[in-house]
């Protein structure tokens, strides 16, 4: 037979695109357009539906960038067109090559109630369905001119001003600037129903038949089908030949899937990003826009079922259109609308602390739970950069027992080897994960999509189904009509897996069950791509880090404060300011892969966040420390230091430790040397000799210089924010030389320039102390360059240890296999530590997230272990400006360091002890002996009850035994998960004569208990 194929592939392409699709919407009427230009921030509906209008006409250009405009549209339905479903179609300018990124309008009735969004590829709003003709009608469309960032005609990731925050709006002034879009179409349709069901069975049956095998029969005989459908219709009339053309379809579209098809559970989904290439509020606005399409769907559809991650998202939807709220908790009741995730937010986890990464399933959980009565079971992170390995405890103790995500197929060196599998942690806590093998979370349903699924199974065999979200996310709107139809037609069809529409918590019950003994995959899930974002925007960075400990400090003093003084307790504002901290945790915020608006506005979040919560510290260490005219000092790091213990507080006694001053060599270098350690500054201002006085050993390689910074270019071939590109390495500037280097009391300091940026560092040494400090203040002016500190050690490791939440990780140094080369940058919080068996070393920081540890044999057979901090980036897209200008971190060096000293002085270095005038010491709430136990938060409890909750953690990788010491009279100790609610098998410890419950704790193991107090607080 001679073969029509590419014929028939062709034809129908035209037919569908030329011709069918727009005979969906044929006869039309234009429809009458006013428009209203908002001044300044968006504004409620009810002020916009009472603003002035004046007419427009289709072609009209409108929207600066970020401005708001309403338009008012009003028509009457023809007499003649009775009976017929009715459609008006707005094209507000949308660029249907891509389904969101654009403009997005929200259409009001005149009594100020949402109706549906309009979006590039869901574009219509219902008029009247069937119509009795005649009826008038008026809609009001809030149309957002969000620009495409960069803009049209701007290259790729190149640097664009479209992120700014416009000046304009912080008034009520006009918006200024070009207009974004132009108005292109306002009619009133008939939505031709068989017409639009013929355009679905082409699509998917055509879509099939792509992706089958070329020599699949089945391929041919849809082919064949497909050629006879396509003659029968009249390509002049297709409404009137649309019916004869279905039936010529109806057996291909009957023919059932094979017994051993694979199963997708479909999911409907809208991946909406917090902030990211908008600000927050426009995300407030992308989520009202789409949980109106899709409860409006789901009117029509009672099989569609829409998963919604992220708690937050749906309390801004709660504040700000609380009937379209009424709706989704409606929804959520019939079971087609589904809160899942158990988050705040979906957050960064590589740098998002361990408490506060708690505290994002507690708030998510919580809100699930109060508002919807829903006990969410799955962890839903399609997009995150990467997932530490104190996550599975987590999820566990807030009982999540399934984790979703896709991103690790953005791999881009090592391909993963599972898509369901079971994620162990480091503390052997196993959690069943799935990746959708689709490898988007923004899934349409296309042929190719559902057959690169089944192609890239990786468990097939002893598995048969996998999870696809399908929608369009961040501003597309979810998902569409088109696409349960898609679903519909796919459920049971020859050639294709089968699709469902169902619960991600059925699809994870059901793999589970297939799967029990899916493989194992132990650590960190690294992400092989994205590496800068451990570095950049160092603001919003530090604003994090500091907010997370100054909420512990909050809590901790508080707590303390209303137990012994009975000072109200803050419920409120930690409850807001934690929500606060949360919400800048997500994925884009975090990272620092935001436009500038987002994170300027981060950054002045953060100062605010900052003031209330030293207000709240300090007004609670006032209390405690009550009348006197001495100094208190308040410790709220989790070890004893300076003869304060933990969590306590102690007169002051004399000064603290003094630093050490420096001594000249004689040789034009600068020594500090306490007696333990003795570091030599040469007259580069590097550091050339670094000795453990007590084990007579020189830290640095010979002729190695340490606290070197270096300068590398940084442009990735892609998301400058983003990502940290392996050939950065290729070039390298050592800043050696510096401007002057001056012995001060107490330090060196030591001042550098280069290129228009300005660095002065202060390296001091306190008695006593093992650690040299370097505190850096740089004013930073590069573009695209990468700021390194390298401390070359003679260390023979072949691994490092890196805090994580709740713990750390060791990664190999060497590059022996792809996996461990790809991991060139490196996420550490409070410390990285290296070592050889009897001796190690450690840098602590507190502002750095992006490490690399290399490694290199010299010629007298000694071993160099370099570790090198990443201080700051410069990446110019999506905000031009990221970074630039003064900024101050503070990282140490620490000599003859343990694991475990690392741990500590970790602590010690973020949690700068607070003095304080008055007369009263305070002795610590709880306390525990054994330095391996980690109190990681004191608190009262969330439900205001007055007991007092305490988590703590194993922290050196062991096992440990100790007895939670509690210093005020007491009744109950009972284990609760993260949530503050007893554990289903806990056994209350009741008060008798011991101090406190005897703990148990497997290494890294995370305990939360909650003590009832003998007296209330
Ligand atoms: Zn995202």
């Amino acid at each position: 037979m001679h073969s029509k194929q590419r014929l028939t592939e062709q034809r129908l392409a035209r037919v569908l695109s030329q011709r069918v699709r727009p005979a969906v919407h044929a006869r039309a009427l234009p429809l009458t357009v006013e428009i209203w230009n908002a001044p300044g921030e968006p504004v409620p509906a009810a002020q916009a539906i009472a603003a002035p209008y004046r007419p427009v006409a289709v072609g009209h250009r409108w929207g600066p960038a970020w401005s708001t405009s309403w338009f008012r549209i009003s028509g009457e339905v023809p007499a003649h067109w009775a009976g017929q479903r009715i459609e008006a179609v707005l094209d507000l300018g949308f660029d249907v090559t891509g389904p969101g990124f654009s403009t997005e309008g929200l259409v009001h009735r005149p009594d100020g109630s949402v109706v549906k969004a309009l979006n590039p590829r869901n574009a219509w709003i219902p008029v009247a369905d069937p119509a009795s003709g005649g009826e008038r009608f008026t809609y009001y469309v809030e149309a957002a001119a969000n620009p495409t960032v960069p803009l049209p005609g701007e290259a790729h990731h190149a640097p664009t001003r479209a992120g700014d925050r416009p000046a304009w709006l912080t008034g009520a002034a006009a918006a200024d600037g070009d207009p974004l879009y132009r108005l292109r179409r306002a009619e009133l349709t008939v939505f031709d129903r068989e017409v639009w069901e013929l355009a679905q069975d082409l699509d998917v049956l055509g879509e099939l038949m792509h992706a089958l095998p070329e020599g699949a029969e089945r391929r041919w005989q849809l082919l064949h089908t497909l050629e006879r459908a396509l003659d029968a219709v009249d390509v002049q009339d297709v409404p009137a030949t649309a019916a004869a053309a279905r039936a010529v379809l109806r057996p291909a579209l009957a023919a059932p899937a094979t017994a051993g098809a694979h199963r997708i559970s479909a999911v409907g989904h809208a991946h909406i990003d917090t902030a990211w290439l908008w600000p927050l509020r426009e995300a407030a606005r992308k989520v009202a826009r789409t949980v109106s399409n899709v409860t409006h769907l789901m009117d029509h559809h009672p099989g569609f079922r829409f998963a919604m991650s992220q708690a937050q998202q749906l309390a801004w939807l709660k504040e700000q259109h609380p009937a379209l709220y009424a709706r989704v908790r409606e929804k959520a009741a019939s079971g087609q609308f589904l809160p899942v995730g158990s988050l705040w937010v979906e957050p960064d986890t590589n740098i998002t602390g361990g408490e506060a990464f708690a505290r994002q399933l507690v708030h998510g959980k919580r809100f699930y739970a109060q508002e919807f009565g829903v006990e969410t079971e799955e962890l839903w992170l399609p997009d995150t950069f990467g997932y530490q390995a104190a996550m599975p405890q987590l999820l566990k103790l807030a009982g999540v027992r399934w984790f979703l995500t896709q991103k690790i197929s953005w791999n881009t060196t090592n391909k993963f080897p599972h898509h369901t599998f079971w994620w162990e942690g480091i503390d052997g806590t196993r959690i069943f994960t799935h990746f959708p093998p689709a490898d988007t979370y923004n899934g349409e349903l296309t042929g190719a999509e559902l057959a690169h699924t089944v192609r890239n199974f990786q468990d097939k065999g002893p598995a048969n189904r996998s999870l696809l979200p399908f929608g369009y996310g961040d501003g597309g709107g979810g998902p569409t009509r088109e696409m349960l139809a898609r679903a519909e037609r796919l459920a049971d069809l020859e050639g294709s897996p089968r699709v469902e529409i169902e619960p991600p918590a059925a699809f994870f019950a059901r793999a589970h069950a297939e799967y029990p003994d899916a493989p194992v995959w132990l650590g960190e899930l690294y992400l092989e791509f994205h590496r800068g974002t451990l570095t950049s925007q160092l603001r919003t960075k530090q604003g994090n880090r500091r907010s997370e400990h100054l909420l512990r400090e909050a809590e901790l003093w508080s707590a303390t404060a209303a137990v012994h003084r009975g000072l109200p307790y803050p419920y409120e504002a930690l409850d807001r300011l934690w929500k606060t901290v949360l919400l800048h945790q997500f994925h884009d915020i975090l990272p620092g892969s935001s436009i500038a608006w987002v994170h300027r506005q981060a950054e002045e979040t953060y100062a605010a966040v900052h003031a209330e919560l030293t207000g709240i510290v300090d007004a609670a260490q006032r209390a405690l420390a009550g009348p006197g005219d001495g100094t208190v000092v308040f410790n709220g790091a989790p070890h004893a230091r300076g003869g304060v213990p933990a969590f306590g507080s102690a007169p002051r006694a004399g000064e603290p430790a003094p630093e050490v001053d420096p001594v000249p060599d004689g040789d034009g270098r600068l020594v500090l040397d306490n007696g333990l350690v003795r570091f030599t500054v040469d007259a580069r201002g590097l550091v050339v000799s670094a000795v453990d006085l007590a084990a007579g050993r020189e830290a640095l390689p010979p002729g190695a210089a340490a606290n070197l910074l270096q300068l590398h270019q940084d442009f990735p071939n892609e998301y400058d924010a983003w990502d940290l590109d392996a050939f950065y390495r290729n070039t390298v500037r050592d800043l050696d030389v510096a401007d002057e280097v001056t012995a001060v009391p107490g330090g060196v300091e030591v001042r550098r320039s280069f290129g228009s940026s300005r660095i002065r560092q202060r390296l001091s040494l306190r008695e006593g102390a093992r650690r040299l400090d370097i505190d850096t203040e740089i004013d930073w002016h590069e573009r695209e360059r990468i700021l390194k500190a390298a401390f070359p050690l003679d260390v023979r490791a072949d691994h490092s240890t890196a805090e994580i939440p709740f713990g750390h990780v060791r990664r190999p140094t060497h590059t022996n296999t792809s996996w461990d080369a790809a991991r060139f940058e490196i996420c550490a919080h409070r410390f990285l530590h290296v070592g050889e068996r009897g001796w190690g070393a450690a840098l602590v920081n507190d502002s750095t997230y992006g490490h690399d540890v290399t490694r290199d044999v010299r010629p007298d057979g000694g071993t160099t272990t370099t570790v090198r901090l990443s201080l700051l980036r410069a990446p110019r897209f999506p905000d031009p400006d990221a970074d630039q200008g003064t900024h101050r971190l503070r990282y140490g060096l620490l000599l003859g360091a343990s694991v475990a000293d690392a741990v500590r002085e970790g602590y010690a270095l973020n949690l700068a002890e607070r003095a304080v005038p008055g007369g009263t010491a305070v002795a610590p709430l709880v306390s525990v002996a054994d330095d391996a136990v980690v109190i990681e938060a004191v608190k009262l409890a969330d439900d205001a009850s007055g007991d007092l909750v305490v988590r703590l953690y194993e922290a050196h990788g062991g096992r440990a035994r100790t007895t939670l010491a509690v210093s005020v009279p007491w009744r109950t100790v009972t284990e609760t998960d993260l949530l503050e609610r007893p554990l289903p098998d806990a056994e209350p410890v009741h008060a008798a004569d011991r101090p406190g419950p005897v703990l148990t704790l497997r290494p890294f193991e995370i305990r939360t208990l909650r003590i009832a107090l003998a007296t209330g607080a």
